[in-house]
């Protein structure tokens, strides 16, 4: 039996977002990954229909689909970039857990490399280990909601 391997952030991982939107920005083109459940919030908050919101809002890639970005700036079409996000309490699982994504925890070089273009990572807050878990495997935040 192989010894399960330590996580590097076992002590724990400084964040506290400073509100820039950086990760919400172009110039860049991304995706927005969001889910049925999270279309069916989504489109309630906004008070128009899934297929409206599908087909103003969003796009598929293959099975999955992403919100849509501004065509010029490749903001995120909900960003305001005086207010911030227009959708935040319903904003999808992709941005209530960033920075803490797998991809940016397998090693210090990936987090710090993910910390070039957001400045909220390895300032403020100290987020621990079960902290940090819980939101690298969070899948569905609507769940807690909806109850
Ligand atoms: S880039 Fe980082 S600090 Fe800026 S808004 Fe996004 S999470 Fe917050
Ligand atoms: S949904 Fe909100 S938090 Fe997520 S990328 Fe768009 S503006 Fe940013």
């Amino acid at each position: 039996m192989t010894a399960k391997k330590i996580k590097w952030y076992v002590a724990g991982l400084h964040f506290e977002c400073t509100q820039c939107s950086a990760c919400c920005c172009g110039p860049e083109e991304g995706v927005i990954w969001i889910t049925k459940p999270e279309m069916i919030l989504l489109a309630d908050f906004l008070d128009i229909t899934v297929d409206e919101l599908q087909k103003n809002y969003t796009k598929k890639y293959g099975l999955r689909t992403s919100i849509i970005e501004h065509p010029k700036t490749k903001d995120c079409i909900f960003l305001d970039r005086q207010k911030g996000c227009r959708i935040y309490n319903f904003r999808p699982n992709q941005c209530r857990t960033w920075p803490f994504w797998t991809a940016n925890l397998e090693s210090p070089h990936d987090w710090n490399t993910a910390a070039l273009k957001c400045p909220g990572i390895n300032r403020g807050r100290l987020y621990n280990f079960k902290e940090i878990e819980k939101l690298r495997k969070q899948k569905n935040w609507h769940e807690k909601k909806q109850k």
